[in-house]
């Protein structure tokens, strides 16, 4: 009998060698071979007869080899030609370009091969995979459904799925339930190693949707338990903050405007939580200008009137710097002085803010990861609010957090995550939506043109500036090296200020500037001293300068949707008429999308989900940087009724307590997953 956790050494037939290289595959023991899951799987079952089969069409057969023979169709292409007998006649499997392979395909063996099926009269198939069968192959093996695996060049599908054969042939151990009966009932689930063998080697499609329908839950459950688990550690008693909001109120009614309902709501979602004794740990999604940052002033507002410190990270200088100048200016009349902290500050000056923090005489401190540096130590640290939070890992939030004890903590999002991530990544905060723009806004409008169409661009363009307004030129990464791009960017700027625009101040921005230089760029370009700012793409995130209403996207093919909505929501943010424009040719059908979608929505949330469906759920959100663990079967676009379930389950289970004992080995595998989580984020 195996156990789960022996290593795959235990195999008959893996060496060192081999070993290695299933290390390649992340499978170095038993239990990460069983969950190495099959891509797709084959239906050998009821092969279809030759007859039948259709020119086009992707079909296995099954048969005898009668004779293999190079032939050369053309110069410098080599053919192999391989005459099958089946039950209902013969057939053709043809190979381009392989070498080795004719000494292999001996006439008599007998051969399971799949491919495409070419015209004419007799079937010839262009192979894709195949299998030899061999005496000791268990012909059952081969009239069912067939599960595919990712491989290597010395572990193929068919290797693994023989090693996977002997685990089940020889036992294993410990792969026992360990949810209890009654929530197996309550959800119709199969039982988990009856899940396991089905998903391998499934009697039928029915047994397989099942199979996967029970694995898919468990690493939804398992995800979400872990997260929980560390919130009932985590959700500390904390500071329950006074409930007067005098100097809330008194910097609202100096605003020029007021607060949209949704503005409100969340507000007060805020208010509620951060005057309960239990640390507040809120996620706050709003598209980009929903006025989030008026959210954040709340929350810190909140912590200094009850003479707590607050603190508010932003992933950039440029946007600490922002926010810094816009706080300072708003606060003003409150006689609350925030301080700036930020890698590029001099020793001393850094030295006299650490002082500030240290001795509590600075209210609000406004910075970058230099707030998370081991000098920051705060006198009495009440709010952490986290601006950009996608910007973030997990690991950077918490080391803001301990620089109190058990403070409140709101973290804000621009990137609309859809809901099936939102609630895999923030499973352990309470979410808050801004879900309306301010009022006046209008909708940006968004344009795809060609090259041929730079003159009449650069006609508009003119315009607005004599109008009064001013322009975004944005340049993607184009080239591979950063040098290059820069050079373009460059080269742009140059080419702008010369001869097309010499009546007009041409400003650059790019990320290999010092940040004092790219400070006093965008100082220029708030007071309007510059016209048109050409940047790279480190204008992204965050940037508000409502004067500004055009917005130019270079080369927009490059971009990715989630990307391209947050460059566009720079612009739109005064009551002006803002416009964009997608500069591109796309080539590719992906391309063509990406940028139909932009001209067609504005809505963050429908682009993310399109972006989602597009690329998947690890490319949109850089799997990594989230700490979100690789899905090894559950599919966020398409397994969302599962996540539900999952959640609900979770619920139920944390209901009646996770420290149960039937819960032990749940508690365990959760606790395995977010270790894991955060391992990755320290990569
Ligand atoms: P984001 O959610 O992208 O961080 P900001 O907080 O930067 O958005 O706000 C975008 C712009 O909208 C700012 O210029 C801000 O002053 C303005 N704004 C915020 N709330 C309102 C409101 N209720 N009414 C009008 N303008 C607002
Ligand atoms: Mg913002």
């Amino acid at each position: 009998m195996l156990q789960v956790t022996d290593a795959v050494t235990e195999l008959k037939g893996i060496g060192r060698q081999r070993a290695a290289d299933l290390c390649k595959l992340g499978i170095s023991t038993i239990e990460d071979l069983l969950h190495h899951y099959p891509y797709r799987y084959e239906d050998r079952s009821c092969l279809k007869p030759l007859r039948d089969m259709q020119e086009g069409d992707t079909e296995t057969l099954w048969g005898t080899i009668v004779q293999a023979q190079d032939i050369y169709p053309r110069r410098g292409l080599k053919m192999l030609r391989v005459t099958v007998r089946c039950a209902d006649g013969n057939a053709v499997l043809v190979w381009f370009n392989q070498n080795h392979l004719k000494s292999k395909l001996q006439p008599g063996l007998q051969i399971v091969a799949t491919g495409k099926v070419g015209k004419g009269h007799v079937r010839q198939i262009s192979v894709t995979d195949f299998e030899l069968l061999e005496d000791e192959d268990d012909l059952s093996n081969f009239q069912r459904i067939v599960p595919i695996y990712r491989g290597t060049e010395k572990n193929s599908s068919k290797a693994i799925r023989r090693l996977i054969q002997q685990v089940f042939e020889t036992g294993v151990e410990s792969m026992t339930e360990y949810l209890p009966d009654a929530h197996l009932q309550q959800y119709h689930l199969l039982e988990y190693g009856q899940a396991v063998r089905q998903i391998h080697f499934p009697d039928d499609w029915q047994q397989l949707n099942w199979a996967r329908h029970r694995l898919v839950l468990d690493e939804f459950l398992i995800l979400l338990l872990g997260m929980q688990l560390h919130s009932l550690i985590e959700k500390k008693q904390g500071i329950a903050h006074a409930a007067t909001e005098q100097l809330a109120a008194r910097f609202f009614a100096q605003l020029p405007f007021s607060l949209t309902n949704a503005q409100k709501k969340v507000i007060l979602e805020i208010k509620k939580d951060m005057e309960q004794e239990q640390a507040m740990k809120r996620l706050v999604q709003g598209d980009v200008g929903s006025g989030k940052t008026m959210v954040a002033v709340y929350t810190l507002l909140k912590a200094v009137s009850g003479g707590y410190q607050a603190v508010l990270m932003a992933p950039t200088e440029i946007l600490a710097e922002q926010h810094y100048l816009n706080l300072k200016k708003m606060l003003e009349p409150l006689g609350i002085a925030p301080m700036l902290l930020t890698g590029s500050l001099t020793k001393k000056e850094r030295e006299s803010v650490y002082a500030a923090i240290a001795d509590g005489s600075c209210p609000i401190a406004i910075g970058t990861h230099a707030l998370i540096q081991k000098q920051v130590q705060f006198a009495n640290l009440g709010a952490v609010v986290i601006d950009e939070q996608h910007r973030f890992g997990v690991r950077q939030r918490l080391a803001l957090e301990n620089k109190g004890r058990a403070p409140d903590v709101l973290v804000m999002t621009a990137t609309p995550i859809p809901r099936s991530l939102a609630l895999t990544l923030y499973g352990d905060m309470d979410l808050s939506i801004i879900d309306e723009l301010p009022p006046g806004r209008q909708t940006i409008k968004t344009y795809c043109i060609g090259e041929s169409k730079r003159q009449g661009l650069y006609g508009f363009l003119d315009e607005q500036i004599r109008a009064g307004y001013q322009v975004y030129i944005v340049c993607p990464l184009v080239e591979e090296s950063e040098k290059m791009d820069l050079e373009n960017a460059t080269h742009l700027a140059d080419h702008l200020a010369v001869n097309v625009y010499p009546q007009y101040t041409v400003g650059l921005l790019h990320g290999k500037m010092k940040p004092k230089e790219k400070a006093e760029i965008m100082e220029q370009f708030r007071s309007g001293a510059i016209q048109i700012l050409v940047s790279t793409t480190v204008i992204e995130v965050g940037v508000d300068v409502p004067n500004a209403n055009v917005m130019v996207i270079e080369n927009a093919e490059r971009f990715g949707l989630a990307q391209l909505h947050q460059l566009r929501g720079r612009v739109g943010r005064g009551a002006s008429q803002a416009h964009c424009f997608l500069v591109a040719e796309p080539k590719t059908e992906e391309g063509k999308r990406r940028m139909a979608v932009m001209v067609k929505s504005s809505d963050g949330f429908v682009i993310a989900e399109e972006d989602l469906l597009l690329r998947g759920a690890g490319e949109v959100l850089g799997t990594r940087q989230h700490g979100l663990p690789d899905l090894k079967i559950a599919d966020l676009v398409h397994d969302i009724k599962i996540l539900e379930q999952s959640k609900q389950l979770a619920a139920q289970i944390c209901q009646s307590g996770l420290e149960q004992p039937q819960y032990r080995q749940l508690r365990e595998k959760a606790e395995a997953v977010y270790q894991r989580r955060l391992l990755l984020q320290e990569e």
